[in-house]
């Protein structure tokens, strides 16, 4: 995963992450209702479609057994009038035309003798009159003496038909022939025109075999005569089942077929529609689907959009401010970071409460880095923080530099620890002496500083003296009195820099120090800023 998105190069997130899972779920979820929404619709078209085509072919074999009964019926009609006037040539002649004529069942009618003769036939422009037939209808016709339907076969005016026929018997029941109707094949025929009004124009055709796996009718008029084997709805159907099938026709179609047999032939029927066309609906279908999903399906994502951002806003946040913890407002920034549920909240708890033992621990060492440790005064770094402070903001300030006078006596004398006693002591009479306003650093081993504020030449002068009465006054056990020497200076001054008016100061104390110590020397150019003159001070 790391791999994968260093090469996309994507920063991931909480909220990419979250959306990245949602979005995944989410289509996979939509895929696969949409996949299997397509297979339920596919396979309701498909068994409806089969289940239409079988009804369809049962359909046509009633109508088709229907025509053939009828045909046998009109043919057994005609039969009893030409045999009650056999003798009249006429009568046989009007019933040939009229059976022709009137029912329309037939290509050709005719009446033939016990010896193969024709007696009469319908039309006449078939030239068969008095001729013997010898076609294979017509000698099976002979030899049966019963009611028929041939097979087909090429008849002797060379069409392929298909002859039925009914024998003549004369009063004592002997043979006369037999009257048969001839209905075309390949041409025009009432069965044509009963099989064809159900042609359609999306592909769907019917076809009709015999038991010899030949095709009575088919669409294609040229197929019509030629036998057909290894083909399983055809197995089918000649062994008197009806039922359908999904198989590929001869062109290589995936066509859905019903079946059936009839009941007055050895004929199947067999109806077939492309599975195309039936699957033709099934984009318009899945584009219903589609309309009725997608909405959906966007607002449940602009919803996880929401929620994830949501979900991952308080913990960015919260990694935000980790990021920043040294930062004094980070404690109230972690107080405003909405954590709504649990997880945040604790991580919430758990960053509020280093962030307290880090501050503290920043606050110590701050304090440290800034403090004197023997004293506890302010340090040479916090003074020049201040007086960075004081110059930025044109705050006027007065500096008074202290040192000890014969420090090294003490040391020598008391050493070194009593040493620091005296200084500790120091620095807690300048605190006593000087005000809250003022800011008392020990700047060296036995030097102080003091930075007074807003102070003038005069009043620092007066700041100085308190402190060199104050030290000189305070008994030291065991070291007993001491008295320290003090030069001030004031900023600003013409165009003195800083440094400069620190030089000053410690000009001034040496001046102090070299007049004889404990006393106090105000800088010559500070005193003039001051009306009140002062001069030094014993
Ligand atoms: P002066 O009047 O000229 O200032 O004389 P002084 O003896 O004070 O001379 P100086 O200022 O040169 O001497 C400073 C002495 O302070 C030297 C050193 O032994 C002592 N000292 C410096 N830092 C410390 C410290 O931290 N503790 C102690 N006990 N003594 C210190
Ligand atoms: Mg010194
Ligand atoms: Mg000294």
């Amino acid at each position: 995963m790391r791999r994968l998105t260093k090469i996309l190069n994507i920063k991931l997130d909480l909220k990419k992450l979250i959306l990245f899972l949602a979005l995944s779920a989410t289509i996979v979820t939509f895929l696969n209702s949409f996949y299997s929404s397509y297979q339920v619709q596919k396979q309701q078209l498909k068994s409806e479609t089969l289940k239409s085509q079988s009804a369809y072919a049962a359909k046509l074999v009633s109508a088709t057994d229907r025509f053939l009964q009828s045909a046998q019926q009109q043919l057994a009609y005609s039969a009893s009038v030409i045999e009650a006037n056999f003798a009249n040539p006429a009568i046989l002649t009007q019933e040939v035309e009229r059976l022709k004529r009137q029912t329309d069942s037939f290509n050709s009618t005719v009446i033939v003798l016990a010896n193969g003769i024709v007696k009469d036939i319908s039309p006449k422009s078939l030239k068969l009159t008095g001729k013997k037939l010898d076609s294979y209808g017509a000698l099976q016709a002979l030899s049966v003496k019963e009611p028929m339907i041939s097979e087909p076969y090429t008849s002797a005016a060379n069409n392929l038909i298909i002859f039925i026929s009914h024998p003549l018997f004369d009063a004592n029941g002997g043979y006369l022939g037999y009257l048969g109707g001839s209905i075309y094949l390949k041409r025009a025929s009432i069965l044509h025109d009963l099989l064809q009004v159900h042609f359609h124009k999306d592909g769907s055709y019917l076809y009709v075999v015999d038991k010899n796996r030949r095709l009575l009718y088919h669409p294609d008029t040229s197929r019509i005569g030629e036998q057909v084997y290894n083909n399983e709805v055809i197995e089918a159907v000649l062994s008197g089942n009806h039922g359908t099938q999904q198989l590929i026709n001869s062109q290589n179609k995936a066509m859905l077929a019903g079946y059936a047999p009839l009941k007055t032939a050895p004929w199947g029927i067999i109806t077939q529609r492309p599975l195309e066309a039936t699957l033709e609906p099934l984009d318009g279908l899945m584009i219903n689907v589609l309309q009725r999903t997608l909405p959906i399906g966007f607002a449940t994502l602009l919803f996880i959009w929401l929620l994830a951002r949501l979900i991952a806003h308080p913990l960015r946040d919260l990694a935000k401010t980790a990021n920043s913890l040294h930062s004094p407002h980070v404690a109230q920034q972690l107080k405003d970071v909405k954590s709504w549920y649990f997880e945040s909240a604790e991580l919430r708890k758990a960053i509020l409460n280093s962030v307290g033992v880090l501050q503290n621990q920043i606050g110590m060492l701050r304090q440290e880095a800034q403090t004197d440790p023997l004293t506890g005064l302010h340090n040479r770094r916090s003074l020049d923080t201040t007086l960075t402070q004081l110059t930025v903001t044109h705050t006027p300030f007065a500096v008074l530099a202290i040192d000890i006078d014969f420090f090294k006596r003490v040391n020598d004398e008391f050493g070194h620890d009593i040493g620091d006693h005296v200084l500790q002591s120091l620095a807690n009479i300048v605190q006593d002496v000087t005000r809250t306003t003022d800011f008392v650093a020990r700047t060296g081993g036995e030097e102080f500083m003091v930075i007074s504020p807003n102070a003038t030449a005069s009043s620092a002068y007066l700041l100085a003296e308190r402190v060199r009465m104050q030290v000189s006054e305070t008994f030291i056990d065991p070291v007993g009195y001491i008295h320290v020497s003090i030069g001030v200076a004031g900023w600003p001054l013409q165009q003195l820099t800083l440094e400069e008016i620190l030089k000053l100061a410690d000009q001034a104390l040496y001046q102090a120090k070299h007049s004889g110590r404990n006393r106090t020397i105000v800088d010559s150019h500070y005193q003039g800023t001051d009306s009140e003159k002062t001069a030094e001070v014993r």
